[in-house]
């Protein structure tokens, strides 16, 4: 892969900064431009290699830049590629990170010139942390990265995003956007949006001597470690995802209902057959594809 010469990180968080500090100690990029809202987080980036330089502007930052990436909560894409929009080079790569991606494709179609190289990107891989001080090189290895290219995509755009991500040690996957968003729902925004919900439902229990907390430990640590992550982040991720994600909360709905009856009707059968289909199915999963799983 020819070096990248000028990469530009919108929003040099767990992501952005991630991926940064991998193609530097793969040496595959020549100087990275850190541009976010926030002085600290930029003075951290620099501070620890992330970037070596930043800014506020976005707009001065892209000129002349040969890859963008943006690494930002979804609802901020729309005024980001409004700003880069007006000195983006013509043989500038555009990509991001975003975990929604029909939503990021129809914001840079209707936002960037039309002659703009976008290539939407997911990498499937992350923390409950945010923040440039969260990120780390290896966090892209062995992990899959979903590309959403559709027919304006330029083909050679798609191949140098492809190489990109694979040299930070991802396996690449391309698939329609819809798809991408119907499948992310459900193996991840869903958990998501299951996790916050189970945790509020159990803080509101409790009497005067106890607190529900008190008594929880590994398998409760287990089921809600994303419960730590970004309220905003998830917030965003969940209205650019909307319809997907309410069908997932739908079928939820509908086995947490199927588990209710069996309780209430005291079908032992029943609850076991659900038991059993779901560690089977998770069981095959772990075996499959979960081994290198941090
Ligand atoms: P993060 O909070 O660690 O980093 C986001 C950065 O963007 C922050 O530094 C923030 O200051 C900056 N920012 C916010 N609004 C901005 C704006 N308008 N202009 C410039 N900078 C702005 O978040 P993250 O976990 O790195 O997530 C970044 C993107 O990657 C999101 O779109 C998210 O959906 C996606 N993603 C996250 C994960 C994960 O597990 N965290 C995994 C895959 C993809």
């Amino acid at each position: 892969m020819n070096p990248i010469q000028h990469m530009v990180v919108i929003g040099t968080g767990l992501i952005g900064g991630s991926l940064s500090l991998a193609l530097k100690k793969a040496g595959r990029v020549e100087r990275v431009t850190g541009v976010g809202r926030s002085r600290a987080n930029l003075e951290l980036a620099k501070e620890l290699n992330i970037v070596d330089d930043w800014t506020h502007d976005i707009t001065e930052a892209v000129r002349g830049a040969d890859l963008v990436v943006l690494a930002v909560p979804m609802t901020a894409y729309e005024s980001v590629f409004k700003a880069i929009a007006v000195n983006l080079s013509a043989t500038a790569i555009i990509t991001d990170a975003g975990s929604t991606k029909q939503s990021a494709m129809n914001a840079a179609r209707s936002l960037l010139p039309d002659s703009s190289q976008f290539v939407a990107g997911h990498p499937i891989a992350g923390t409950e942390q945010s923040g440039a001080g969260a990120a780390f090189s290896e966090l892209f290895e062995e992990r899959l990265c979903i590309l959403t290219p559709d027919e304006d995509t330029n083909p050679e755009a798609v191949e140098r995003v492809q190489e990109i991500w694979q040299a930070v040690g991802s396996r690449v996957m391309r698939m329609a956007p819809v798809e991408h968003d119907d499948f992310l729902a459900a193996v991840s925004h869903l958990p998501h949006l299951a996790a916050f919900a189970l945790v509020n439902a159990v803080r509101k229990q409790g009497n005067e001597e106890h607190e529900p907390f008190e008594f929880a430990a590994g398998g409760f640590r287990d089921f809600t470690r994303i419960a730590s992550s970004s309220p905003q982040m998830w917030r965003d991720i969940a209205l650019c995802n909307r319809d997907a994600v309410v069908r997932q909360l739908d079928a939820l709905q509908d086995e947490l209902s199927g588990l209710k009856d069996a309780l209430q009707s005291d079908d032992g059968e029943q609850l076991l057959e659900h038991f059993t289909s779901a560690k089977q199915a998770r069981d095959e999963w772990l075996e499959t594809y979960g081994k290198s799983l941090i």
